[in-house]
């Protein structure tokens, strides 16, 4: 998931695990350079899109999980707020127009250091169509979602927050954070289905 980093991005020295005095995690230091290289979590933006009462999905044209549905999002690139991020994956993955709104969910994913961030958006028009990175693009009502097949965890546990949100009517901001699964206690079958928090796209 995260291999360790070999040689200097800068320079292209090797690069040694210590704790930098004053700090408390090994990093990867170049002793020729003398530069830190930090890796920290990275984070996830989408956006949960609804037209009269229907949720804008997307099918997976990549790995991983080909084929499967999720909602717009990827990573989050330099030079953008979360905000512009969601928006921008919308229009790359759907080619689809939103009006943003609040934050709803910001899912932490520790093992593969990740933080998924959801906003509720508002689909602006009808002209929406299958991205580079999407098979096809459609917008579910409830009833129709298909849960067998959601891509990833923390997209199922967003659209679950999202249908009984409104079910009462108040919309949360939802935070958590999904541990591992066990998957030590299943079946060899079922053990790639359960690792359902992985990259949501290919640079991962
Ligand atoms: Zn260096």
């Amino acid at each position: 998931m995260d291999p360790a980093l070999n040689f200097c991005s800068v320079c292209a020295a090797p690069v040694v695990q210590r704790i930098p005095a004053g700090d408390s995690l090994p990093r990867g230091i170049c002793e020729a350079c003398g530069t830190v290289h930090y890796r920290n979590p990275r984070l996830v933006v989408g956006a949960l899109a609804q037209w009269q009462g229907k949720v804008l999905m997307c099918k997976r044209a990549i790995e991983p999980r080909y084929g499967k549905w999720t909602l717009p999002a990827g990573f989050m690139e330099n030079g953008e707020s979360v905000e512009e991020g969601a928006i921008r994956e919308t229009l790359e993955e759907a080619c689809a127009r939103i009006e943003l709104g609040p934050l709803f969910a910001m899912i932490s994913v520790p093992h593969i250091h990740q933080v998924h961030v959801i906003y509720r958006a508002r689909l602006l028009d009808l002209d929406f169509a299958a991205g580079e990175e999407s098979l096809e693009v459609r917008l579910f009502d409830e009833a129709d979602i298909p849960w067998g097949e959601i891509a990833f965890r923390t997209i199922k546990r967003s659209l679950k927050h999202y249908f009984s949100d409104r079910k009462v009517g108040v919309f949360g901001i939802h935070t958590e954070s999904l541990s591992l699964p066990p998957s030590d206690t299943l079946p060899p079958a079922l053990r790639k289905a359960s690792d359902d928090a992985s990259p949501p796209d290919s640079h991962a």
